[in-house]
């Protein structure tokens, strides 16, 4: 039973549309810098079984990604993964449901989780509800709290954080393997407002991808502190730098800005956080369950 890492960025990737700092101007020039958009995908590896969580602008690549891996056994082209799961209604992390539409591969009930709101905002609204009603997709109830029993041995529980919600609730999932729980939390408002304190959610697990959007205030100068609405990394950092250095959490950044100065394995940031004992999730790496 494995996580496997399909994209490390922020909703709009790297390079993103209408940034010509170097941040982006070098993943343009050299395809290595470059990052898809924030997605993990749980594998069983011995049936060969997969679902992915969250469905990006890149799924298709990510799905190249996931089908690439040699551990995984070769499934028929059409059933590349047995379902989704979606975080929220913001357009990195539910997009990617385009493909599975008329225009695309036009799936076949494709289970997909999402909570009674996340649910209620794709059947509602256009091109989303035409994928539901010719039965592209089939909405399987995430309800926060409730396990939902993947395979044997493998489940995923939902548990709501607080987000800018226009169109949907907002929710991370504690993923339980047989040997290890993993927290898988991108997106999400600041810290202090989470309902459970960020060391107590973590209190169980043992490898946690959390949202990196932002390294710091000196990363947005012209930003109002007071509106960012993501956790920094450097508050992560002081939060659980205690149980890392521990060695009982394992913790990597996902969803990284393209303005994230630690997307560079050469800053000073990403060795600031490197030295801490954290690290920034690779694309394609995989954390045993
Ligand atoms: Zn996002
Ligand atoms: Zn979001």
């Amino acid at each position: 039973m494995k996580v496997k890492v399909l994209g490390i960025a922020q909703d709009g990737g790297v390079p993103h549309l209408g940034c010509r700092k170097s941040c982006c101007e070098g993943a343009r020039k050299d395809p290595a810098r470059r990052s898809r958009v924030s997605s993990v995908a749980l594998c069983h590896v011995a049936t060969g079984k997969r679902w992915i969580v969250d469905c990006t602008p890149d799924f298709p690549a990510q799905v190249d990604l996931l089908e690439s891996d040699p551990k995984l056994p070769r499934r028929e082209p059409r059933e590349f993964c047995d379902g989704l799961l979606l975080t929220h209604a913001h357009i990195g992390h539910y997009a990617g449901l385009i493909h599975l539409g008329t225009e695309v591969m036009s799936a076949k009930e494709m289970p997909v989780w999402a909570t009674a709101r996340m649910g209620e905002f794709l059947t509602r609204n256009g091109p989303w509800g035409a994928l539901v009603s010719s039965r592209q997709i089939a909405l399987r109830a995430l309800e926060p709290g409730k396990p939902v029993a993947l395979a044997e041995g493998l489940s995923v529980t939902p548990f709501l954080v607080p987000h800018r919600d226009e169109y949907s609730d907002t929710v991370g999932f504690r993923i339980e393997g047989p040997r290890r729980r993993l927290v898988f939390l991108p997106d999400v408002d600041k810290w202090e407002k989470m309902a459970t304190p960020l060391p107590a959610l973590l209190e169980d697990a043992q490898v946690a991808l959390l949202d990196g959007t932002f390294f710091s205030l000196e990363e947005l100068p012209h930003r109002d502190i007071t509106k960012v609405r993501h956790p920094l990394v450097t508050e992560t950092l002081d939060l659980l730098r205690g149980r890392v250095a521990a060695g009982t959490l394992e913790v990597a950044f996902i969803h990284l800005n393209h303005t994230n100065p630690a997307l560079d394995a050469a800053s000073p940031e990403r060795r600031r956080l490197e030295d801490a004992g954290f690290r920034v999730a690779r694309e394609g790496e995989d954390f045993g369950l």
